[in-house]
Parts: C-alpha cells; structure tokens; sequence
C-alpha cells in the first residue's frame, strides 16, 4: 500500500528517524561481520548451529521486549511525559483510536522507534568486538538478530492489520513465525488487558494464563464506558469507580 499520510512527526523528526537507521545500518554491518569472523573461527557445526539457536531465541527475546514496550506504553503516562510521551506513548494510544492508521505508515516511519530502542545495545556490542569464542561470538550473533527482530516488530504488527500484506507477510504468518492477525485480534477487543507482544505474539497466549503483561478489569467488559476507554488501566479505573457508586447507592437506600 502506498504511503498516504503526512509524516506524523515532522520534518525534525523524518530527520532524527532517518540518522538512526543510517547509525544503525553501519553499526550492523560491522557487528555482523565481526560475528560472522567469529563464527568461521569457530568451526563448520558450531559456526552453523550458533545462528539455528541464536534465531528462535531472538525472536522470543523480540517478543518479550515488544511486550514489556508495549504494555508500558499503553498504560502509563500520555503524550505529555517527558522524553517518551511524544514518541511512545502517543503512537501506541492513537493505535487503539485508529488500529488500521499503522497501515498507512511508510516502512521508517513505521519502525524508527524501535530502530532507536535497539540503537544503543547494537552499537555497545559492535564496540566489544572483534570477537573469539563460543560466547562472545553467540552474543555478537544474538544481538544482530535480536535487534533485526526487534526492528521489524512494527513491520510484523502492520502486516497483522493489512487487509492484503505481502507475500512473505502471509507465509510467516502461517508458519507461525511472526504475529498472525488472529493472535492479535485478541488485543484489539476492550479493554485492551492482553497479547500486548507484537514480534511473534508467541509468548501472548502463555503470558494471558499466567497473568503477566496482564491488567486486571473487574466487572462486565462489555460495558458501554469500558468500550469508550482507551486502555485498560483507564477502564479499570472507570469499572472501580462505577462499582463503588454502586455499593455506596446500595449502602445508603432505606432498609
Ligand atoms: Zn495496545
Ligand atoms: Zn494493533
């Protein structure tokens, strides 16, 4: 789909967006390469099953982030906070106003805030190379893949809302490899409580059961102020509230 939205955050920040993804480009070269020396010194079966294990364990590690990110964002703060109001909290609350505005999102628009989230650990890791040995050559590989992951975590959600995503989008989606739209269906549903990871979405349906990433609303959720509440924390509040005029209506009517 074509890109049809005005860049939401300004000239100023197209700018900033695009010098990440330029630092964070140069800094993967130069990790991966570093890695991939690593690797070769390493022999031909660890230098292959380092990258096999390194690959599902990223994607867990993507997931589990985008989660932590997400659920933060969603129920903490405003657009006002310092620092990460504007370029964090905003974004993810327009999306619950606007779930399919993420589709209109041109590729850097879409994913610089998790290119700048991931910049710093990227850069600290090229930095310590070159690398020898099993583990610091596993964590040069992990944290390449892992920052790749964490990078198109936007890209992977985005697809989860296309109508029509491309044709790679469709094949990882049905391996199972990345977000499928059904997983993340279950977030869109008020009030907005659950299946806040977006990589891959495996670790939703374990951290639902388990109550992690998780905010407890009471009460019926199809009340009607629950469907106007734009987070889960907003409706607990709104649910607490509303059951506490009830009681105190009830504790005071004439026996
Ligand atoms: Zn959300
Ligand atoms: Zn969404």
């Amino acid at each position: 789909m074509a890109h049809t939205t005005e860049y939401t955050r300004g000239t100023s920040g197209q700018i900033v967006d695009i010098i990440a993804f330029m630092v964070f480009g140069v800094s993967l070269a130069v990790l991966l390469y570093r890695a991939i020396d690593g690797l070769i010194n390493l022999g031909l079966t660890t230098g292959i099953l380092i990258p096999l294990v390194s690959v599902p364990l990223s994607l867990l590690a993507a997931d589990l982030l985008s989660g932590i990110v997400h659920y933060l964002a969603d129920n903490y703060g405003d657009e006002n906070t310092p620092l990460v109001g504007k370029r964090f909290c905003k974004p993810f609350r327009e999306h619950h106003t606007n779930p399919k505005g993420i589709t209109e999102r041109g590729f850097i628009e879409a994913n610089a805030n998790t290119c700048i989230i991931t910049l710093p650990l990227v850069i600290l890791v090229t930095l310590l190379g070159p690398y020898e040995g099993l583990w610091s050559t596993f964590l040069a590989v992990f944290v390449a893949f892992v920052s790749v992951a964490v990078i198109m975590t936007n890209e992977f959600h985005k697809w989860a809302h296309l109508e029509n995503p491309p044709a790679i989008a469709k094949i990882l989606q049905r391996w199972g490899i990345i977000l499928t739209p059904d997983n993340h269906d279950v977030h869109h549903v008020a009030p907005y409580d659950t299946y806040y990871c977006v990589t891959t979405g495996w670790l939703n349906a374990l951290f639902d059961r388990l109550g992690i990433l998780k905010v407890e609303v009471p009460g019926d959720h199809r009340d009607a102020e629950i469907l106007h509440a734009a987070t889960a924390r907003e409706a607990r509040e709104l649910i607490l509230k509303k059951m506490k005029e009830q009681s105190q209506t009830q504790g005071s009517e004439p026996l």
